[in-house]
């Protein structure tokens, strides 16, 4: 594939950003990427295991000159470095994130970025329970969706350029609305991982009663539970009080579907069980018609790092 930027710079060095790097240059989507991250071990990390083209020491140099800028910190931090950087983006460029959120990044970022660039905020739909530098891995988007949530008055060129960089990166690329986004990563993601980490907790308590039994006897529903509550608590903190009316808009429904099925049990209501499995059956056996997921139940995440 032919080269889509000069010089892209990646900022904040994780899973995210490693793997966009990684999948750049597999492609040779742009002439340079450059990474930065606020401290200096993980750019001696991104150095030593050649990361990017070039480490930079500061964020005013990673973004200074670059037609592509990408945020890839937690949601949290997006608004301190869009307003740090601002002054040193170049006319032209367009800024994109890698947020698992979106209207809260662009209330966050968008007031802070000078005339003349293009915002085009993006979120691709893959993920592992790791994180940091080493974690990146080249196939992390392959046959992954990645949602662009463009304004209405975005470059449709500006959009088309980093919609083909997506798909150098092997992604599928969609595009929707910020907030129609959020509810539906409400469900498909954020509530689920709200899910795993509260069941993983459910359990911790209980082992003080069992010993090491949830441990040993760990079947596979609580490991996947357990692989989900592994992933980065800073991001998913700030996907929470990010995306809280989305989220808690879901969990309300969650939890008058789980009355529903506690009254059935209780009441030895076996056709309403039996109903409602069916049903969810069938939804598992959708997603992995679509090439979203294999029979193995790791809630769509790449069980291991590819090496
Ligand atoms: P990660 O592996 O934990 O890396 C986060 C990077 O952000 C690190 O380089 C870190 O810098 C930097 N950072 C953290 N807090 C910061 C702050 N307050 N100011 C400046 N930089 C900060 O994270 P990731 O998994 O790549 O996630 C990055 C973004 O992608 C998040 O917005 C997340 O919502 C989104 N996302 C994640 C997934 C996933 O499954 N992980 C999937 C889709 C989208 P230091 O190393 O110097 O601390």
């Amino acid at each position: 594939m032919s080269q889509l930027y000069t010089r892209v710079a990646l900022i904040g060095l994780g899973l995210i950003a490693g793997s966009m790097s990684l999948a750049m240059r597999r492609a040779g989507l742009a002439g340079e990427v450059v990474g930065y991250a606020r401290s200096p071990q993980t750019r001696d990390v991104a150095r030593e295991i050649g990361l990017c083209d070039h480490i930079a020491d500061d964020l005013a140099s990673a973004v200074a000159g670059a037609d592509l800028v990408v945020l890839c910190v937690p949601v949290g931090a997006m608004e301190a470095v869009a307003r740090e950087m601002a002054p040193h983006l170049a006319t032209g460029a367009t800024i994109s994130d890698v947020g698992s959120v979106k209207r809260a990044v662009i209330d966050a970022v968008a007031p802070h970025l000078p005339q003349g660039v293009e915002f085009i905020p993006a979120h691709p739909l893959a993920g592992t329970e790791h994180s940091g530098p080493r974690s990146g891995f080249a196939e992390l988007f392959d046959n992954r969706y990645v949602l662009l949530t463009p304004e209405a008055d975005s470059n449709p060129d500006a959009v088309a350029r980093l919609r083909a960089l997506w798909q150098g990166c092997g992604a599928k690329v969609e595009e929707m609305d910020a907030d129609h986004h959020d509810l539906v990563l409400a469900v498909t993601s954020h509530t689920p991982h709200l899910i795993a980490y509260t069941m993983v907790g459910v359990a911790d308590d209980l082992r003080r009663v069992t010993d090491s039994e949830v441990i040993k006897y760990s079947a596979a529903g609580f490991r996947d539970f357990t692989r989900i509550a592994a992933s980065d608590p800073t991001m998913w903190r700030d996907v929470f009080l990010s995306n809280k009316d989305a989220t808690l808009e879901i969990l309300g429904r969650f939890t008058e579907e789980l009355f529903a099925l506690q009254r059935a049990i209780r009441r030895g209501d076996g056709d309403h069980l039996h109903a409602y499995f069916t049903r969810t059956r069938a939804i598992r056996r959708g997603i992995i018609e679509a090439g979203q997921d294999t029979d193995a139940p790791d809630f769509g995440r790449i069980a291991r790092k590819k090496d």
